[in-house]
Parts: structure tokens; sequence; C-alpha cells
């Protein structure tokens, strides 16, 4: 075992640790841990672009950016938080440029802009361009260009580092943070980081779902990290489906289709988000659209053998606009579904995508251990944290813009946090939790195959928690979560080697998946209403006067195991009186 010694270590290299880490590492002795390598984040295959209200195509400012984040979010959204994050934008965009990023340029040389979903004129007046992109690259640009730049100021990384636990001392209001366990892929060996602060990075958690637009690594580490060690989850309920996943597959249209102009129909040829939201129309926040297109197949106008997609149309867009603006997903429809998008429409239908809830912190990006008090020296940022600017439905390009806010904020506050905090004392034998659920997996004989019970989760959440809930899916799901950490406990592992054994650390990742699982389905079951994401059929409407509040979760250790205990935190209103969603 090794142990090494940094002001501040991050946990995660993608957008959101990376730009932690060039700003952390220009003020303290920083570490980078990850997992993968640092360009096979999945930030890099994000698509359509990130947004600022720049102005460099239409008219535009920060402030009607704030309100389509606050409505986008069905007013769960902390709004001294939306504020930030949208004023900040602009500066974190530019930054980027200076970075080196190859945004799309404007025939006059500005950086370009498109429509997004949810993104309006004038609260709500018309669509407005304000997503800043490089083609449908814009994720693949920011990661290598974050990545570069790291590498330019000589920012340590730890690749192939798995951090499987957070290093606590104290109790109470002294309960702090000493540093992180992790693994090391290579050689099996466990490292001891010891840190004044650590900053979470670790990404979402879409493989609790089966059909997701996520990577297989999205496991919500940092989240099931947190939780174990006493830290709330906040509003997990709130997953967001997004509406044009590659029929059967999961794999992401980027909504930038149809902020180029891509339009959904049903059987009938319909141009069915004419009725559902009459104003901006395809282009509507994303849970609307996944609904409606979830409901056009109910009701029996889905396409195809099985009646059980629609189609996004983009025929009658010029090729050459595709080949300039959509290079990379039309490609997609091509290689997994054989369809040639200048000629075919290609079949759609929602896919799990985005994790609005984690961590809760603060608009410093500090973590928080209840309402109101922080961990001192942790945070978190990018999709792990929960700040919470998404409230109960992320509007599309506001995550690359929330990894670059959060993550340069975190960066700062870890450093100066380093700055004057002293190094704490470890635990006499910080590694001994890890240590033995690794060797307890390892050496099981004859256990249950880790991917029996993954897919078994997956496919209840799919079936019981997805676009339509309702109390009998969800206590559906929950008895079968239930029965699958059952199982879980009995699992072993093929390999049984030292080295690069992915196969027990999927083993590990599949204890969070179903930890996490678990406070997704329980919340929901708790939120006797609909709001953004999160549909109940025995509850369709929003209930402002029970639960305009956001959700936190507690796992709490008792005689015959733990248990979760949900709580709510006030939702943070500064300008906008919550109204009814309307497009
Ligand atoms: C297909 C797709 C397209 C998208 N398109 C857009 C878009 O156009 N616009 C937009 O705004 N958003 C988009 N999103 C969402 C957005 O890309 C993500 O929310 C965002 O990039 C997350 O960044 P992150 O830095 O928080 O995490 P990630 O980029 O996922 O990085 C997580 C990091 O944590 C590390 N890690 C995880 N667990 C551990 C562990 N246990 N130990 C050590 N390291 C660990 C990983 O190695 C990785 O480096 C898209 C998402 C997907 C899936």
């Amino acid at each position: 075992m090794q142990t090494h010694t940094y002001d501040v270590v991050i946990v995660g290299a993608g957008g959101a640790g990376m730009r932690a880490a060039l700003e952390s590492s220009k003020r303290a002795r920083t570490a980078v841990l990850t997992k993968l390598y640092p360009t096979r984040s999945h930030t890099g295959a994000a698509q359509g672009g990130m947004c600022a209200a720049l102005a460099n195509v239409e008219e535009d400012n920060w402030e009607w950016h704030t309100f389509d984040t606050v409505k986008g979010g069905d007013y769960l959204v902390d709004q001294d938080a939306a504020e930030v994050m949208c004023k900040e934008a602009i500066d974190a965009v530019l930054d980027l440029e200076k970075m080196g990023l190859p945004f799309n340029r404007t025939p006059e040389g500005k950086i370009d802009q498109r429509r997004f979903g949810g993104h309006t004129r004038n609260h709500g007046e018309a669509a407005v361009r304000r997503s800043c992109f490089a083609a449908d690259r814009t994720g693949h640009m920011i990661l290598q260009t974050l990545y570069q730049n790291c590498v330019k100021q000589d920012v340590e990384f730890f690749n192939e580092f798995y951090v499987l636990d957070l290093i606590m001392t104290g109790s109470g209001e002294h309960r702090r943070t000493a540093g992180v366990v992790a693994y090391e892929l290579a050689s099996g060996e466990i490292h001891i980081f010891r840190a004044k602060s650590v900053v979470l990075a670790t990404g979402g958690v879409g493989k609790v779902f089966k059909t997701t637009s996520n990577a297989h690594t999205l496991t919500g580490d940092g989240m099931g990290i947190a939780f174990r060690s006493g830290i709330p989850l906040e509003d997990m309920e709130f997953f967001q489906f997004h509406p044009t996943g590659l029929a059967g597959l999961g794999i992401l249209l980027s909504e930038a289709a149809r902020g180029e102009g891509g339009i959904l129909r049903n059987s009938e040829g319909e141009r069915f988000m004419e009725r559902y939201a009459p104003t901006i129309k395809d282009l509507a926040p994303r849970d609307i659209v996944a609904r409606s297109m979830a409901n056009e197949v109910r009701e029996g106008r889905g396409c195809g053998p099985n009646k059980d997609y629609v189609l996004l149309d983009l025929t009658h867009l010029e090729p050459a606009h595709i080949d300039a603006k959509l290079p990379d997903i039309t490609e997609f429809a091509r290689t997994y579904l054989g369809v040639e998008p200048y000629t075919e429409p290609v079949p759609v239908y929602p896919t799990a995508h985005y994790a609005m809830g984690g961590v809760p912190t603060n608009i410093e990006a500090e973590v928080l251990r209840d309402n109101t008090h922080v961990v001192p020296g942790l945070y978190a940022a990018g999709e792990v944290a929960c700040v919470s600017v998404h409230g109960s439905n992320r509007l599309g390009t506001n995550s690359l813009l929330d990894i670059n806010v959060f993550g340069r904020r975190a960066g700062i506050a870890a450093a100066e946090f380093a700055a004057t905090a002293p190094l704490l004392d470890l635990p006499d034998t910080p590694e001994v939790a890890t240590v033995e659920l690794l060797e307890s997996m390892r050496s099981r004989q004859d256990g249950e195959r880790v991917a029996t019970v993954r897919k078994a989760l997956q496919e209840t959440m799919d079936r019981n928690a997805q676009v339509f809930r309702t109390e009998g899916s969800l206590k559906q799901a929950l008895s079968d979560i239930e029965g699958l950490k059952a199982r879980y406990r009995n699992v072993s592992v093929q390999d049984k080697g030292q080295r690069f054994n992915t196969d027990l650390l999927e083993a590990v990742e599949l204890g969070f998946l179903l930890d996490l699982a678990e406070v997704i389905v329980l919340g929901a079951l708790e939120r006797k209403e609909s709001r953004g994401g999160h549909f109940r059929e025995d509850y369709a409407h929003r209930d402002d006067v029970n639960f305009m509040r956001h959700t936190m979760a507690y796992r709490e250790e008792g005689a015959d195991g733990s248990a979760v205990r949900l709580d709510y935190k006030p939702v943070v209103q500064t300008r906008y009186e919550p109204m009814e969603r309307k497009y």
C-alpha cells in the first residue's frame, strides 16, 4: 500500500474535474485521480453544445437564460445558483475559446450559436439561438481542450485509479474529509491519498437504466461513496429521459438535430409536438417532448412493426447543412440502424440521459451534510453534484455549462481552503473497509454473476421507473431492488487476479448502482406529484403546496443494516414566482 500527500485531490477527469484542476493546480499541489484515461470521460460524448447568452446572432441576455433555466426545471431550481451559472456562462465560453477550443463561427467570425429546447427570447416569446457548438462534437472539443491545457500546466494525473472510499474523520460538525482510498487498476494495489480538500467530479449514474445514452462507466461512484459516508443525496428521483435515443438502442441523437430544424412525426406523419407545445413545438424542454412521444406510442400512433417508436425527420434539410452541423449523429443513424437521414426519417425513443440530482452543494461547490451545514474541505461539481441549477428537468446545453462554471468554482474554493487548513491525521487503517469489500467478492466461489444482477436491475428500472411512473410500478421496482440487493451480497467474480481486474471493479460499481436505484425509487414513491422529469400517472399535476421542496435522502445505519430516510429542503427563490409551465 502506498500513501501520497497533496493539498487538493480531484476525483474525476471529465469536464468538471479538469476545469477544477486548471484552477486548483495554479494555487495548490493537486492530484487528479480518474478511473478512465481523461479523454475517455463521458464529457467527450456530448454533442449539441454549451449555452451562454453571448447574443452573437440574436438579441439575448443572461436574465432570459436564468428565467428559462428556472422554468425549464419546473421551479425546483435554486434561483441563486441559476443566476450565478447564467451570468458566468459568458466568461466560461470565452475562457474555452482562449484556451483554443475550435467553435463553429458565423460568417463575421464570431462564435456561432444555435437553438436548443427551452431556450427562449424574452421569457418564452420564441426560441433563441444560445448554444455555442463545435459541429456535433462539442463535448469532445471541450474535453480535448481542457486536457491539453492541463498537460501544458503540468497537472498531475493518476489514470485508471478507482476511488472507492472517502476518508472521513471526526463526528457531527467536526466531521471532515482527510483524503480518499483508491485502487490502481494496473496492479491491484491500494493507495491512500491524504489531502486537505477533495473535489468529487465523478459524473452521472445512467447505468441504473437499461436504455441509456450513458457510457458503461457511468455508475454513480461519487454519489454512492458520498452516500455511504453519511452525506445526503438531493433530488435523485429526477432523472432526465432524452427524447431522441436511437430506437431500441438508446444511443443519443443530439437535440441539435431539432435545433437545426428536425421534426418529430408519428405514424400518421403528423408533427405531433404542435399539439403539446404550440409555441416552440419540437424545441420544448426534454421532459415534455419525451412524455409526448411516449404518449403517441401509447395511443397507437407509434411507428414500425411494433408501433413502439416515433420518427425524427431531417429529410427537408439540405445534405450539405446536415454534413456541416450534424455529421456524427447522422453517421450513428447509418451505422447502428442502417437508415440514411438525407432521405429517410430516423426511428427514435426516449433514453435515460442525465441525473438532475446528486451530492448537494452550495454555490461555492461546498458539499452539504444537511440543509445548511457544509463538510469542510469537501467539494463536488458536475453531474455528480446537485447545486441545484437544473431543478427537476435540465435544459439541453446547460450541463456542459454547469461543469465549466461549477468546476472552476470548485477548483478555486478547494485550493483556497487548502491554503489555510491543516493536514488532518488519518484514522488508523482507512483502507480496511475497501480491502474487505474487494476480498469478499474476489474470494467468494460459485456466487451469482455481476452481469445477471445488473441486467435485472436495469430491466426493472426501465419497466417501472421510466418516463411514466405510478405507485404500483415504483413499489414493484423497490421490491425488485431489495431482492437484488440480497442477491448482490452473494455475487462472485470470475477473475481472481490482481492486474487489470475490471471484473472486480464492475462488481463494486454494481453496489453503487443498487444503492442509488433505491434512493431514486424511494424519492419517486414519496413525491406524490408530477414535476419535470418525474411524472406520476396517479398524481398528474405539480403540487407546489406539498412538494415545492428538494428531497434529501440520508443513509442511516441500524442494528439490521442500513435504511434510507427521506427529508426535505426548501427551494431558493429570488425573483421568479412559480407559474404554470406552458410552451
Ligand atoms: C451522449 C451524451 C451527450 C450529451 N450532450 C450534451 C450536450 O450537448 N450539452 C450538454 O450540456 N450536456 C450534454 N450531455 C451531458 C454532459 O455531457 C454531462 O452531464 C457532463 O459532461 C458530465 O461531466 P462530468 O465532468 O460531471 O462527468 P464525466 O465527463 O462523466 O467524467 C466523470 C469522470 O469521473 C471519473 N470517475 C468516475 N468514477 C470514478 C471513481 N470511482 N474513481 C475515479 N474516477 C472516477 C471518470 O474517470 C471520469 O473522468 C451529454 C451526455 C451524454 C451522455
